[in-house]
């Protein structure tokens, strides 16, 4: 049956043929690592927890789901659904890669994925005509749309038109979004990838990661790798994952109201030099969005006037929290050159704008009379 994407949040649909016998309306833990045979050849359908956990099936239905996919897998973070994908590609290979990414994403290409042989080319692939980049060993696009933390809006359509000509993978990393306002597979892309630690499970208390696609083929060079590498989330952590989805909707939704207005109060703001925010209409990927997406998300670039500015909000904020991290119940402020971006080197950092100005907001599910008290107050200067 079609739910709305409100309801699949909730009525998971997996559980239909599991533990109907005690009616539970939570899915249980199946804290086990292993299952019983009842003989030689004949499986319950559950032989060994990192093949598969019925907990982690549920999960995994849920997100396949939510992102319109065939196959999610649950992975125990963001980064290691992201090394499983790159297992998917062998020496000589070439991956054309957006210039502005999760620092983590950067690290993995650069430092392993590099030493093991597969090629790289960074482009602006918001603007830049990725054909450019193309060569004969080229397999895939990996992008993020909007980008971590300069929110680059890129057409997902139309880079999918492009890779299915030259038969490459699409790869978004859709953490930003979540599936409630983006569906990259229903636009052309072949694989997503999320962390889930963010807005899926969306409490600031787990960490996951997760893969979908809609291609058969895809989905079983995925579980392979997954149940052969063995990066599996844990049944608990399952279970949390899958408890934080069911507030999904509300949260997205409270979360980008809170992001709106926090995003127009800094662009009254005097000491503020740039506010970078898709909800905004003088964003140039606003139109884009409104497009491709459902909604414009919760998180908020801006650069203020000297970096001495930006250091003071950090140790002024109280309510909201100098943490790394986003997508969750709790607002949280993040200085991406020695955070998240840490390991960009300094250059790069710097061609795509991430200077010592540059400060990052994740607008959580507070009251934003609060949040905005608390800026005001982080703005003063002593
Ligand atoms: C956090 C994050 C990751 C990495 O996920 P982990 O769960 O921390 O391993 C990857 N991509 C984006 C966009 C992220 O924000």
């Amino acid at each position: 049956m079609a739910y709305t994407v409100e309801t699949k949040c909730l009525h998971q649909e997996a559980s239909d043929n599991i533990e109907k016998a005690y009616g539970a309306i939570s899915f249980p833990i199946y804290q086990t690592a292993t299952f019983a045979h009842r003989g030689v050849g004949e499986s319950t359908g559950y032989d060994y927890s990192r093949l598969q956990n019925p907990t982690r099936e549920q999960l995994e239905k849920t997100v396949a789901s939510l992102e319109k996919g065939i196959d999610a897998i649950a992975f125990s973070s963001g980064m290691s659904a992201i090394a499983a994908v790159m297992e998917l590609f062998r020496p000589g290979d070439h991956v054309i890669a957006d210039a502005d990414l999760y620092g983590g994403s950067v690290r993995l290409f650069q430092k392993i994925s590099e030493k093991n042989g597969i090629t790289f080319s960074r482009a602006d692939l918001s603007s830049e005509d990725v054909q450019q980049y193309l060569t004969e060993n080229t397999k895939a696009i990996y992008i993020e749309t909007p980008t971590n933390p300069m929110m680059h809006v890129t057409d997902i359509r139309k880079l999918s038109e492009i890779a299915k000509a030259h038969h490459l993978l699409l790869i978004v990393d859709n953490t930003f979004m979540s599936p409630y306002f983006q569906n990259p597979l229903e636009l052309g892309a072949d694989i997503v990838v999320h962390s889930g630690t963010k807005y899926l499970n969306g409490h600031n208390d787990v960490i996951a990661g997760f893969t979908v696609t809609a291609d058969q083929e895809l989905a079983e060079k995925l579980r392979f790798i997954f149940k052969t590498t063995g990066a599996c989330l844990a049944p608990f952590d399952s279970w949390l994952v899958l408890r934080g989805i069911k507030t999904l909707a509300l949260r997205m939704e409270k979360a980008q109201e809170n992001a709106m207005k926090l995003a127009n109060w800094l662009e009254g703001k005097k000491q503020v030099t740039r506010v970078i925010y898709p909800g905004l209409a003088s964003h140039p990927g606003h139109e884009l969005m409104k497009k491709q997406s459902r909604g414009f998300g919760a998180m908020i670039t801006f650069e203020v006037e000297s970096s001495a500015l930006a250091r003071s909000i950090l140790s002024r904020v109280k309510l909201i929290q100098f943490a790394e991290s986003l997508g969750g119940t709790e607002t949280l402020i993040t200085y991406p050159a020695t955070q998240t971006h840490a390991d960009v080197p300094q250059e790069e950092r710097e061609k795509i704008g991430i200077t010592d100005r540059i400060l990052r907001i994740s607008t959580g599910i507070e009251g934003a009379e609060d949040l905005l008290k608390d800026l005001e107050q982080a703005f003063e200067t002593a």
